[in-house]
């Protein structure tokens, strides 16, 4: 069993297998290893060259944000009240950037009282919005831009994001004003092409130059891949350096600070999903106890989590040739299916489970208990493999 005596939700296990050889769950378990998200903090914090915010959204967890909190990240990127108060609760010295750009007068009434600082817009309409009710002492507002998307598995650009022409005329507009100017983008989500960073990066200097602004820092978003796909993990400091390059190479001597708030890249590693398969039918078809409506949400919008492990209720690997298969969850909606096919040993069984590494990204947070289903306890691991 774990490393501490007792099993109440304090307890900490050595791994995702002596969960299932103690307990064999038969609802979901998302299994959490601190320690993992401790080092991605760490990696993040030594080698972004700038300042490390994470995006609530991601997980938004309270042990993650304690973590984080306690690992050096000092500041988070919010979108709506309940992030906002969540993390002036857990870290109420961190930095919060409200970094959703559209937003009802009473939200930004809500943060205001909340003391945020910090604001992203693409539209003048909402610029006016925080004109009317945002004091500008020491107030910082980053226009928001958008390119075409490039090597995003998610086009976050289709929602939000100004042209670069409108970005520089927001850009004079805040500095006009009196507030703080600085940009931010948003690449996508697991961009795992660092080429996407590049582009919004010069983009970025010609809308200072088109504004005759100098930003004071500049965003450059989330989107740091995680390790979804069997093989290497990402080469996220390669993206550090390009990054670190590309904004000397782009802004000279007129280069701002940067920031990134990455969700997906600090939390998702950290977590591995427990599943078990309810039944086979007909030899190809695998019904699992969670699916696209649990902690599987995301995967039919940016693909299969490819690290999987299949094991006995006894905790041994199943070692059989891979097999496609079709695999559903537990829902009556047809819709609840992965997508394409898993390969799966050949030797599977009923009542076998399927480990998800890499689940900690919009999956808790995007949980719905759909038709019963989704009823996942959380646990706490040393490791997940
Ligand atoms: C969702 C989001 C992020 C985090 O994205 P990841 O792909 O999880 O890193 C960062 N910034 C903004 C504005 C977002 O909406």
């Amino acid at each position: 069993m774990g490393l501490t005596e007792g099993r109440g939700p304090k307890t900490l296990w050595d791994n995702p297998a002596a969960i299932i050889r103690q307990l064999a769950p038969d609802n979901p378990v998302m299994a959490f290893a601190p320690q993992i998200l401790r080092d991605n903090a760490e990696r993040f914090l030594r080698g972004f060259p700038g300042l490390v915010t994470y995006a609530v959204k991601a997980n938004p967890d309270p042990r993650v944000i304690r973590t984080l909190s306690r690992a050096g990240i000092g500041g988070f990127d919010v979108a709506s009240p309940f992030e906002i108060d969540l993390i002036g609760r857990i870290a109420p010295k961190a930095a919060r950037h409200y970094h959703n750009p559209v937003r009802s007068r009473m939200e930004i009434v809500h943060a205001v009282e909340a003391g945020i600082k910090a604001w992203s817009v693409d539209s003048f309409s909402e610029l006016e919005k925080l004109f009317d009710r945002a004091p500008a002492e020491d107030c910082e507002i980053s226009p928001r831009f958008k390119l075409p998307v490039l090597g995003a598995a998610y086009d976050f650009g289709s929602k939000f994001g100004a042209s670069p022409e409108l970005a520089a005329e927001l850009l004079r507009a805040v500095a006009a004003r009196g507030y703080i100017p600085s940009l931010t983008f948003h690449p996508g989500t697991q961009c795992s092409d660092p080429m996407a960073w590049e582009s919004y990066i010069f983009m970025a200097a010609r809308i200072c130059d088109l504004a005759g602004v100098v930003a004071r820092r500049l965003n450059v978003g989330g989107g740091f891949p995680a390790h979804r796909a069997s093989g290497p993990a990402p080469d996220l400091e390669a993206i550090f350096q390009m990054i670190d390059r590309t904004a000397s190479a782009a802004f000279g001597a007129q280069r701002p600070q940067l920031v990134c708030e990455p969700g997906r890249g600090l939390c998702a590693d950290a977590f591995s999903l427990i599943t078990r398969v309810k039944a086979l039918r007909g030899g190809s078809d695998i019904f699992l106890n969670d699916g696209v409506y649990g902690g599987l949400t995301e995967l039919p919008q940016i693909g299969n989590l490819g690290r999987l492990e299949v094991l006995t209720p006894e905790g041994t690997p199943r070692s059989g040739a891979p097999l496609p298969r079709v695999v559903f969850g537990p829902t009556c909606d047809s819709l609840d299916r992965l997508p394409g096919q898993l390969a799966l040993p050949e030797d599977l069984q009923e009542g076998d489970f399927v480990i998800f590494h890499g689940a900690g990204a919009y999956s808790t947070v995007t949980n719905t208990r759909f038709n019963g289903f989704g009823q996942m306890a959380h646990l706490s691991v040393r490791t997940v493999s």
